[in-house]
């Protein structure tokens, strides 16, 4: 991805049709689309004041009417001047503008913005840092309050916060063993007097708590995948639903007439599961159309990354040989749960059986019995915990960069033991992994990372964004 520094535009609401819809521009030297757009002197736009106006072609006629906003740089999103045209919500509409812009910027450069530039640039203009950033997008994406609410929390800066105070406690540790080095006569007094050891245990279970609160974030970002396999009418869709908590799939008496979507997202306890209903999906091969057929190749390739498939049968009438096929077909290394559905036909209790084969689960998706079993152990299979802490929305790159500097404090440690006369602790060693595990640490916020890194995680965001 090229960035320059160009100004750029882009229209910054949803596609498709709603009541407003906004184009914007960044950059410098805007105020001439101002006065070309607005037919106004960019002097006139007071900054963060909304003024009412025609949006106009070159020659005058009307393109829309609306609000302009302006903000100077660098009390802006991106740092930079920006402007923001919110006219009607119409794609047709929106589109004239953002062309009548183009043409008005033409010479001062003005483009297209690629995805998430407007981003990108806050976080070179340091408006927001690369966690902060990745909320963004997060929370754009968020598919559950709880997920929403999290992402917000990355957002606003918490998550920066909680480990730029990981790293500052690291270096006031580095800058105490550095500033032995020079002194190499004292090395071993050292790490008595100032208690280093304490100090790098107090960061170590700091570090480790973060990680806990962020790896318990990262589920409700990805969520859990089922596929719900079973015989027709065994009550997969009316599982769903009693799961779901309301009708979100179609549930019919008839075998083989299911008409479920094949992806359903779910939520348990804020969690969300994407669950693939086999139902929906026959071979590849038997597709009419090539939409068809992808549409089945898309959801094969789903199944091979579930976390769980839910083998569900009708405890009143026991297993058949068609369940004996069914499973065949599902990837061998994916955990099999067997559902016993209808137990207030059967007879059966409510309950949990955990055996060497699989987990078997009692239930009655209809009267709800033995649902809040299967809900705590689905949950339980991903390693959710409640915790009444807000979560950081965290990222697997976080993950891996906390899991880093995690590694690196062990080493250190480790260099800083001395358990016999003949080992004197490594302080040289010690002092480069402390340096280590805030480089990785550092990488979460920014500091230090790629141009190549920074170019995939804003080539995710959507444009306008
Ligand atoms: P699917 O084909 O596997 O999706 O099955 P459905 O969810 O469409 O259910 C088939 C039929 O079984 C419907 O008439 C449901 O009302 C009924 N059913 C589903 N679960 C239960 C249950 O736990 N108990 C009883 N008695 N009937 C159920
Ligand atoms: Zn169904």
């Amino acid at each position: 991805m090229n960035f320059d520094s160009s100004p750029i535009a882009a229209i910054a609401t949803a596609p498709g049709r709603g009541g407003i819809g906004v184009v914007r521009v960044s950059g410098k030297n805007i105020s001439s689309i101002v006065e070309a757009v607005c037919a106004t002197k960019g002097a006139e736009l007071q900054p963060r004041h909304a003024t009412f106006t025609n949006f106009v072609n070159a020659d005058g006629s009307v393109i829309d009417q609306g609000l302009a906003l302006y903000f100077k740089a660098p009390h802006s999103y991106t740092g930079e001047d920006v402007l923001e045209l919110q006219g009607h919500g119409g794609p047709v509409v929106l589109q004239m503008l953002l062309t009548r812009c183009l043409e008005a910027g033409a010479d001062i450069g003005l483009r297209m913005a690629q995805p998430g530039e407007f981003t990108h640039r806050a976080f070179l203009n340091d408006k927001l840092d690369l966690a902060q950033a990745e909320g963004v997008i997060d929370l754009i994406e968020a598919s559950t309050e709880a997920a929403a609410k999290s992402a917000s929390q990355s957002l606003s800066g918490a998550f920066s916060k909680t480990i730029q105070e990981l790293v500052d406690k690291i270096t006031n540790l580095r800058m105490l063993v550095e500033a032995t080095l020079d002194f190499p006569e004292e090395e071993i007094d050292f790490l008595e007097k100032s208690d280093a050891r304490g100090q790098l245990t107090g960061i170590r279970e700091a570090l480790q708590a973060v990680f806990a609160q962020a790896s318990q974030g990262a589920l409700l970002r990805d969520g859990l995948n089922i596929v719900l396999a079973g015989q027709p009418n065994v009550g997969k869709s009316s599982l769903l639903n009693a799961l779901a908590g309301s009708d979100v799939a179609i549930v019919t008496a008839i075998a083989g007439t299911t008409r479920d979507k094949v992806i359903e997202t779910i939520q348990i306890e804020g969690i969300p599961v994407n669950v693939i209903d086999t139902a929906g999906i026959r071979d590849a091969s038997d597709a009419t159309d090539e939409v068809e057929r992808i549409g089945i190749e898309r959801t094969w390739a789903a199944v091979k990354t579930a976390d769980v498939i839910i083998h569900m049968l009708d405890a009143s009438r026991g297993p058949t040989r068609a369940d004996e096929q069914i499973v065949e077909r599902f990837p061998e290394n994916i955990p099999v749960m067997r559902i016993w559905n209808k137990i207030d036909l059967s007879g059966h209790r409510p309950a949990i059986d955990r055996m060497p084969d699989s987990t078997h689960i009692y239930v009655s998706a209809t009267d709800l019995q033995g649902m809040d079993l299967l809900r705590g152990e689905l949950l339980r299979l991903i390693g959710w915990q409640q915790t009444g802490e807000s979560l950081y929305l965290a990222r697997e790159r976080h993950l891996i960069a906390l899991k880093a500097a995690h590694d690196h404090l062990e080493i250190a440690a480790q260099h800083a033991a001395h358990d016999s006369e003949a080992t004197d602790p490594a302080l040289d060693l010690f002092a480069e992994e402390l340096r280590l595990a805030q480089e990785r640490l550092s990488s979460i916020t920014g500091e230090f990372t790629s141009d190549d890194l920074l170019g995939v995680i804003f080539s995710r965001f959507c444009i306008g964004k």
